[in-house]
């Protein structure tokens, strides 16, 4: 699932290849990654120029003239893909925007658990998949941090995936900044001490940034807007690396679930402190 080094790796090559662009014609088929109609969605779009694009928690937003913006996020299996000449629409092509100097944009999604809403650009902060969103971890400062997370109950992998609390870290980059942090997934997260929890903010500042500059990580079907691969998993050090040797202290990986997702830590570097 693409999480917040994967959007802004989409989000830093868009900019580059369509702001400024008008929408010469809009594709969409009747998946459910849309809820609105079909006629509204399209008129919304169609004839307006790219203004400006931008990330919030897993989202992609992208802003037209006329007072639109469309709202992306690319659920589990989503993917935004660029292409300089006419491309013929392809198997999970669920949108295709064609701009009026024949270059395009692709949203496919094989699982569709991603979404596509067109919004009035004033209103973006008042449609509740924004709302919700807790702050964003590349913001969020060593205070406001500790703040939040010392009165959290529940497990410190649960509350780092709960987007109300922070946005966009998912499996992945949650599991990678704990490894980091060296704190059990399982640990209560209202009984980290504010040391532990400063060390948490920065390790998960350190991995995201490190994720943007390898372009994100492509596990399973991952790729960026040109349809190359991210190379951040060859960093990873614990995420998907179950019986490998960890590469601090040489002990194997484990792999437990928590709240229905599997997660990857190091039993050596990454004590149970307080009992589950
Ligand atoms: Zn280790």
């Amino acid at each position: 699932m693409p999480e917040l080094p994967e959007v802004q790796t989409i989000v830093d090559a868009l900019k580059k290849s369509i702001i400024g662009k008008k929408i010469k014609s809009v594709d969409i088929d009747c998946s459910r990654v849309f809820s609105q109609s079909k006629v509204s969605f399209k008129k919304g779009l169609k004839g307006k120029k790219i203004k400006n694009i931008k990330r919030r928690g897993k989202f992609l937003i992208i802003d037209l003239t006329e007072n639109q913006t469309l709202l992306i996020h690319l659920g589990m299996t989503g993917g935004i893909f660029f292409s300089n000449k006419n491309q013929s629409h392809k198997k999970h092509d669920h949108l295709i925007i064609k701009f009026s100097d024949k270059t395009q944009i692709r949203y496919h999604d094989p699982r569709k658990f991603g979404k596509v809403i067109k919004v009035t650009s004033s209103n973006i902060n008042k449609i509740p998949e924004i709302t919700k969103l807790g702050p964003e971890p590349l913001e969020i400062s060593q205070s406001e941090f500790v703040d939040i997370f010392e009165n959290k109950k529940g497990r410190i992998k649960t509350t780092l995936l709960n987007q109300r609390v922070l946005a966009g870290l998912g499996n992945i980059y949650s599991d990678e900044a704990l490894f980091d942090a060296k704190i059990h997934p399982l640990t209560k997260t209202d009984r980290l001490k504010e040391k532990k929890l400063l060390q948490l903010h920065s390790s998960i500042q350190k991995i995201l940034k490190n994720a943007i500059k390898a372009g994100g990580s492509s596990i399973d079907d991952y790729l960026n807007i040109d349809g190359e691969m991210g190379l951040f998993q060859f960093q990873h050090k614990v995420y998907g690396r179950e019986g490998e040797p960890c590469k601090v202290c040489g002990a194997k990986i484990k792999r437990i679930r928590i709240s229905q997702r599997s997660s990857f830590y190091c039993p050596r570097c990454q004590k149970l402190s307080t009992p589950p």
